[in-house]
């Protein structure tokens, strides 16, 4: 019985006339295709895109170096010293992360007891050789800096269903 179907669906093509239904079906659907980069898909406030460190509105850096960040990344990818400043509070050194390790898995944002490292919503970045996606501290507070505003209205977003 078995041979006598696939021999009538042999026959009648019919592995060839379902595989171009299906393809008829696609050609009419509605396009998905998003033409970027002048076209972009909507982001989540959640969006885990490069990091950023980030500073209070006075200016004072938030981080306080406990190396929860340090100690909870997967990929070892945080690398920080920290010391005590001369008003006795404790500041990092040296905040790097290896975006090259990184798999932005938001570890080190959920462990900040102050919402010092976060992931921005920016995902357009390259790098032409490995040094290149080692942030610095300096690079990250510019990354702060530079999208204070918008890292403030995700996290305002995120906080109501928190
Ligand atoms: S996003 Fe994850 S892997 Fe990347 S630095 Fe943070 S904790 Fe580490
Ligand atoms: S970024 Fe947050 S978790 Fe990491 S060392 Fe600074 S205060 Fe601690």
């Amino acid at each position: 019985m078995q041979m006598i179907r696939n021999f009538f669906k042999t026959f009648l093509l019919y592995e060839l006339v379902k595989g171009m239904a299906l393809t008829g079906r696609y050609f009419f659907a509605r396009k998905i295709t998003v033409q970027f980069p002048e076209e972009k898909t909507p982001q989540s406030y959640r969006f885990r895109g490069l990091h950023a460190l980030r500073r209070y509105a006075n200016g004072e850096e938030r981080c306080i170096g406990c190396k929860l960040c340090e100690a909870v990344c997967p990929a070892l990818a945080i690398k920080i010293e920290v010391a005590e400043r001369e008003d006795g509070t404790r500041r990092t050194t040296l905040y790097d992360i290896d975006m090259v390790k990184c798999i932005f898995c938001g570890f080190c944002e959920e462990s900040c007891p102050v919402d010092a490292i976060v992931e921005t919503r920016v995902f357009e970045y390259h790098g032409e050789k490995r040094g290149d996606l080692y942030y610095t501290k300096p690079m990250l507070m510019a990354m702060g800096d530079k999208h204070e505003k918008q890292i403030a209205e995700d996290r305002a977003a995120d906080a109501k269903y928190r």
